[in-house]
């Protein structure tokens, strides 16, 4: 069967066609400036790429391109649209209302819309036009949405409530859901096949470090915390994210700065984090370059980022009660050495014993395959997996049917 995976927001639409009997990308491609003058597709198949540079007013218009491009001549990958055994779209977050993958029905959709939208304002909604807009286009086809959340529905409640008013989480749902969780899955999975013991006799912390970070607590094949909550906002400083701050320090700073609650939330989101303390820039590789050359703020960035991460990998080995493998992943993870020795160093107390030349091997892109960078007598073993949330959102989505 080959299954799409949509990953829709509100003005772009990545997709990927996935052979599921091989695991094979078939395709890939994705829409941008949806509803904004200049829209374009680009579009990978067959080992060619091509260039759509056409008015996409909307999601319905984009994914009816998509589908032509999947069997457009030079790039074609299928016949027909028939091939298409289901549609897995990305979600961001779930509420209490899902707990794992769902095939969309009606009354899903229902509930989508008018529990989970005032969750997740920005991705949510956009993910849900994308999902209409395929129904539309190919009303045959089974759907399934895949959550971030979904992975971190196990966590024991004393790890995702918050200290408030337990009538109020009751009420709000206000609790930690936590994201990334596709991610997450996918690399504990991968590490426990690379140690070659099943999942459920392991304690794994995974470090997902992109733009945006969070850290998990994998016990036995089971999330029982991670760094984000309610929303993406908290955990580690990420790119432009705060991540934890007392709250009351909020509301001081609103009033300093004569912002509203959504403008002083925004500004968490989009003017903090390693950009605000370095004044730099939120991308690690010009914090790195300005480290370099002598800039201090850039330096303290880094230097806080490493140590908020091992902050968390140490209470995540403290909560399971052991650590037998730490795993690094996403655009920083796979890629800044530096980091990756900055966090585990110091981590020797635990069993980390930390390989700096493996770890300063193959920088950049790791292409798919797993590094080891703790020595071969490390009872804790440290590994670089590169992410694949994509085949997560496609194997749950054959799962489900
Ligand atoms: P997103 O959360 O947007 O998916 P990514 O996982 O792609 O983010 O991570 C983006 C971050 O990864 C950026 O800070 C970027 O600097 C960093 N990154 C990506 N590639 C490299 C690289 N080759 N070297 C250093 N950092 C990198």
């Amino acid at each position: 069967m080959k299954i799409l995976v949509v990953n829709a927001g509100s003005s772009s639409l990545k997709y990927q066609l996935i052979d599921m009997e091989t695991e094979k990308v078939l395709a890939k491609g994705g829409c941008e400036r949806i509803g904004i003058p200049g829209s374009l597709l680009k579009a990978k198949g067959n080992g060619n790429e091509k260039v759509y540079e056409q008015d996409l007013p909307n999601h319905k218009v984009a994914i009816e391109l998509v589908l032509h491009a999947l069997s457009d001549g030079e790039i074609a990958v299928i016949k027909s649209m028939n091939e298409i055994g289901a549609v897995g779209h990305r979600m961001v977050a779930s509420g209490e209302y899902f707990n794992k993958t769902t095939l969309v029905t009606p009354e899903v959709l229902k509930t989508l819309e008018e529990k989970t939208f005032e969750l997740a304002p920005l991705h949510n909604p956009a993910a849900a036009t994308g999902l209409r807009a395929c129904m539309e286009v190919m009303p045959k086809t089974p759907m399934a949405i895949v959550f971030d959340t979904s992975f971190h529905a196990t966590m024991p409640e004393k790890a995702y409530l918050y200290g408030i008013d337990y009538e109020d989480y009751k009420k709000y749902g206000v609790r930690k859901y936590g994201f990334h969780g596709t991610s997450h899955k996918f690399v504990s999975a991968e590490a426990a096949k690379y140690i070659g013991k099943p999942a459920s006799a392991l304690k794994i912390v995974t470090c997902h470090l992109g733009n945006g970070s969070s850290i998990s607590a994998v016990d036995g094949g089971k999330c029982i915390d991670t760094t984000m909550g309610f929303t993406p906002l908290a955990g580690v400083l990420m790119g432009t994210r705060s991540g934890d701050i007392d709250a009351s320090a909020v509301e001081f700073l609103a009033r300093k700065k004569g912002l509203s609650h959504a403008d002083a939330i925004n500004y968490l989101n989009k003017k903090c984090g390693v950009a605000g303390i370095s004044g730099v820039s939120s991308d690690f590789r010009d914090l790195l370059a300005g480290e370099e050359q002598g800039n201090e703020r850039c330096a303290l960035a880094l230097d806080m980022f490493a140590y908020q991460t091992k902050k968390f990998v140490g209470a995540y080995a403290a909560a399971m009660g052991g650590l037998d493998c730490i795993v690094f992943t996403a655009g920083i993870g796979e890629n800044t050495p530096t980091v990756r020795a900055d966090v585990c160093e110091g981590l020797e107390f635990l069993g980390v014993k930390f390989d700096n030349k493996a770890n300063n091997e193959n920088e950049g892109r790791s292409g798919g395959s797993i590094r080891e960078i703790s020595t071969k007598d490390s009872k804790v073993k440290v590994l670089v997996i590169p992410t694949n949330e994509e085949l997560v959102i496609a194997r749950e989505t054959a799962e489900l049917l």
